[in-house]
């Protein structure tokens, strides 16, 4: 019998930026588990249910036994869907019982916060949550339509507006080539155009990718044409083009990436856009992955 004092439920996602957190699952999957591209908690053993609040309570004084903890993120795909109050609790009991901890975070689904108002989320950056990660994906409603994210420009703007206001910190990601060859550039100037307006502290890039197939996802995109990698690259320049970001830490280092940039805009526009120019212009010149370097 595993001694450790958390029990997983498989397959368990964080992301790259928490790999030496402690995982605290407070729910299993994804209370949305809709978007057509995200083939993360399709299983039926992580069918959405919010975990036992005792059992989560004891997993934390067990750890606060046995390990030094500095960081804890809260799985699974949406945490923050829990009551204020449940999540206050688990944040309290945190800190009682791993004083060490620096620093809480979760991933986020706009949909959230809906009913959650600042003051709310201020008592939880006063609890110890310091960080959230949203995957916006892109600000353009009819890509968000045609994935069935169940979000709007407005409605990420809204959230990540009042994560800003609370004063947690926000982690966003954009899915490079959502929008297939037809949407691919208001996809970029629109997802442009929310991160500007929210000016997030960290912006990153992933390249859409379906492991398991595209049938789920062309169910509702039945014309999408994937972007080859060139295109892929097009897209990434109009959006750093179209980006006044005053400090926000950029990277595209995640695994599907072909391409590795990481920068701080706006002071490294140029030095990314030239990166970006030449891998579209002399491709065999830049330091491009290969496909099989591509850890999908
Ligand atoms: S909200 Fe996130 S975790 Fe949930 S289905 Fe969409 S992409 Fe996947």
């Amino acid at each position: 019998m595993s001694t450790f004092p958390i029990s997983y439920i498989e397959p368990v996602f964080r992301p790259p930026s928490e790999a030496h957190s402690l995982i605290l699952p407070v729910t299993n999957g994804c209370s949305w588990n809709r978007c057509t591209f995200c083939e993360m908690y399709v299983q039926p053993q992580k069918k959405f249910r919010a975990r036992d609040e005792e059992q989560v309570l004891e997993e934390i004084r067990r750890c606060g036994e046995r390990m030094i903890v500095q960081r804890v993120f809260l799985a699974d795909g949406d945490a923050l869907v829990l009551p204020t109050r449940r999540l206050l609790t688990i944040l309290e009991q945190i800190r009682k019982h791993m004083p060490d901890v620096e620093r809480v975070s979760s991933y986020c689904l706009p949909r959230n916060l809906r009913k959650k108002s600042v003051e709310e989320l201020k008592e939880l950056a006063d609890a110890g949550l310091k960080m959230a990660y949203i995957g916006a994906e892109s600000g353009d409603d009819e890509v968000l339509a045609r994935v069935n994210k169940g979000e709007t420009y407005e409605s990420t703007l809204s959230a990540l507006d009042k994560l800003r206001q609370a004063g947690i910190t926000r982690s966003v990601m954009i899915l490079n080539g959502l929008g297939g060859t037809a949407l691919s550039e208001k996809h970029a100037v629109n997802s442009a155009r929310l991160m500007n307006q929210a000016q997030p502290e960290y912006l990153s890039t992933l390249v859409v990718s379906f492991p398991g197939g595209e049938a789920r996802f062309r169910e509702g995109f039945a014309d999408f044409e994937a972007l080859d990698r060139q295109a892929l690259f097009a897209e990434i320049q109009t959006l750093l083009e179209a980006l006044e970001l005053k400090d926000t830490v950029f990277r595209s280092d995640h695994a599907s990436n072909y391409l590795v940039l990481k920068g701080v805009l706006g002071q490294d526009k140029s030095a990314l856009l030239a990166q970006v120019r030449q891998a579209i212009e002399s491709p065999e010149r830049a330091p491009l992955r290969q496909e099989w370097q591509r850890g999908l």
